[in-house]
């Protein structure tokens, strides 16, 4: 019998541990959920209670907690290498994941930088963008352009690019100049098109104009600027905005016509989460850098990628002297352990192909979102692609009128959720579903019957509607 107790883990929790993105005195009265084990889609509580972990565990959980292929992968990496720098040494490890990545992204991303999460993904992302331009002499490409409700990470560098005020506001003065354009979310779009317009259809009256002011930016800055960043498809933790293809490929085309690099952040989107293995792909286009993690490792371990072109690599390869080296690395870059897992995930999508078997299940999945909260009155909207769903909540559907920020609505839904055995940590007032790619049909109408339930409790217990 271990000494840590429950009583025990909390006490030393709460007199010790500072969690993240979480006002810590929301627990001086309530415990978290300790957490013992999980299993598939479930986490089990130390009191034996499951909950559904209807968010991957913050986007990682690809293929269910305790995956015996992934567990075995990682056992069997144990007993051969732990752990080696990766500047000067190589491994097989460390291959073979590229080797096997390589069948699932375009052939022009062949570069491999290692790093250990998605915002060192993204930095070394922005850091190979702007030396890309330094080393070839165009000095004065120093900036970014990045999208309102954007978020790429929590270091500095990613902050700089960050668009989520609530996140952001606060540190700008540490922060590197760079420039916001509109987002392209369609709900809250001024020049919002007719009735009519879905998100899965050609835009029919929409002009795109959060286009036309991202161009507005590379007409008058271009010769400064850099690289755009964008999460490709959804922007996450921006509210799961779906937003249209057309936008995507419209900022692509900006980007060739003036001259600028593209970034794709698919650390949320990569791996199978909207569909299809890379959101880019149901766009067709190819970015100069691509920036991986959370689930290259199916949620076991942490790892990232960011992949360039040989171009991009090319302009760092020669002339140590003149500076064009890449000085960028992190102890844990490369780490045999979360490769071997790596290795072991990028197996089963070759061997179980989830995402051609998955389909009927994310057509379930979208279905029951429009039947089940279609008609709710406080549901503004409803987003979704591939296993990724949301709908955002306000107070007044026909002027899309928010709920007050002190109802805290969003973190009631939350606190009630876990009493009924589920898992959903809003963004503001936008409730989400992050499937890991085993969900079934029959978990997702348990999931989204019992969230509807959760959502109606608590908004009713506000009294205005
Ligand atoms: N980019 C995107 C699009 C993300 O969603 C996240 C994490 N939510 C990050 C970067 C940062 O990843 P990490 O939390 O692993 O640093």
């Amino acid at each position: 019998m271990s000494r840590y107790t429950k009583e025990k883990i909390l006490d030393l929790d709460r007199r010790h541990l500072w969690h993240p993105f979480t006002q810590m005195k929301d627990y001086e009265d309530r415990d978290p959920p300790v957490i013992v084990a999980a299993k598939g889609l479930q986490l089990q509580t130390i009191e034996g209670q499951l909950l559904y972990d209807t968010i991957s565990s913050w986007w990682v959980n690809l293929h269910g907690h305790n995956h015996p292929e992934l567990n075995e992968a990682l056992i069997e990496q144990l007993h051969r290498l732990d752990h080696v720098n990766f500047s000067g040494f190589t491994h097989r490890e460390a291959v073979e994941v590229v080797d096997r990545l390589r069948g699932f992204l375009p052939q022009e991303l062949c570069r491999f930088f290692y790093s250990d999460n998605g915002s060192t993904a993204v930095e070394v992302a922005l850091k190979m963008a702007f030396q890309f331009w330094q080393n070839q002499g165009f000095k004065e490409k120093t900036r970014f352009i990045f999208l309102e409700n954007a978020y790429h990470g929590d270091t500095m560098g990613a902050v700089s690019v960050g668009g989520i005020d609530l996140f952001h506001r606060l540190y700008r003065p540490l922060t590197f100049f760079s420039y916001k354009t509109r987002a392209p979310y369609c709900l809250r779009c001024p020049d919002k098109p007719a009735e009519g317009f879905t998100l899965d259809a050609p835009l029919p009256d929409c002009s795109l104009t959060c286009l036309e002011a991202l161009e507005g930016i590379l007409k008058e800055k271009a010769v400064e600027i850099c690289a755009i960043i964008v999460e490709p498809r959804l922007l996450a933790a921006g509210g799961m905005i779906v937003y249209p293809k057309e936008y995507l490929k419209g900022l692509w085309e900006l980007a060739r016509k003036y001259d600028v690099l593209v970034i794709f952040d698919e650390v949320a989107t990569g791996f199978g989460r909207t569909g299809t293995m890379f959101a880019m792909e149901q766009v067709g286009v190819v970015p100069d850098i691509v920036c991986l993690a959370k689930g290259l490792t199916g949620g076991y371990l942490p790892l990232s990628l960011t992949v360039a072109t040989e171009e991009i690599f090319q302009a760092f390869y020669d002339d140590y002297l003149a500076g064009k080296t890449f000085f960028h690395g992190h102890s844990y870059t490369a780490n045999p352990l979360a490769c071997a897992v790596a290795i072991a995930n990028l197996k089963l999508f070759a061997k179980e192909r989830p995402l051609e078997k998955g389909e009927p299940v994310r057509l379930h999945f979208q279905r029951q979102l429009r039947r089940l909260f279609g008609e709710e009155p406080y549901v503004g909207d409803i987003r979704y692609l591939g296993y990724v769903g949301a709908i955002e909540l306000v107070a007044d559907r026909a002027t899309q009128k928010a709920f007050p920020v002190e109802a805290r609505v969003g973190f009631k839904i939350y606190m009630e959720s876990l009493k009924e055995g589920l898992v959903l940590r809003p963004l503001g007032d936008v409730i989400y579903w992050f499937l890991p790619l085993c969900v079934t049909v029959s978990e997702i109408d348990e999931i989204l019957e019992k969230s509807r339930g959760v959502i109606r409790r608590v908004i009713h217990g506000l009294g205005g509607i």
